[in-house]
């Protein structure tokens, strides 16, 4: 992994938010106030797709986007990836929450 040193400035009265550092939609660093520390994201999406296709229809995204039989209708195929027909549009939602699918590739470890 290349390492680039970045310094953050944290506004005053965002010190217990969660941050997150994107690399164009794609979450590449984290502090999430229950863990306490910053992670960095170390196995990128495969884009598999199947955490977009493991919804039901008491997911949220049912509201806007609507979910059928194999998940969320805005999940395309392309080639042998599946990926967000969305695009830079998805939820924010989606782009932090990958990781609640327990087969999810994604990994993260904590910096030292
Ligand atoms: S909006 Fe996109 S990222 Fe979110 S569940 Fe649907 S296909 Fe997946
Ligand atoms: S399950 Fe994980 S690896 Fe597969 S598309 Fe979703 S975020 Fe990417």
């Amino acid at each position: 992994m290349k390492k680039i040193l970045v310094e953050i400035s944290i506004p005053e009265g965002f010190e217990k938010r969660n941050i997150w550092v994107f690399a164009g939609m794609d979450p590449i660093q984290r502090f999430l106030q229950h863990k306490g520390f910053w992670e960095v994201k170390t196995d990128a999406c495969v884009r598999c797709g199947k955490c977009c296709e493991a919804i039901g229809r008491d997911h949220p995204i049912e509201k806007f986007i609507g979910v059928g039989q194999n998940g969320c209708l805005a999940l395309e195929r392309q080639g042998r990836e599946k990926l967000c027909g969305l695009g830079v549009f998805r939820p924010m939602r989606c782009s932090v929450g990958q990781n609640d699918f327990v087969k999810c590739k994604v990994k993260w470890a904590s910096i030292k």
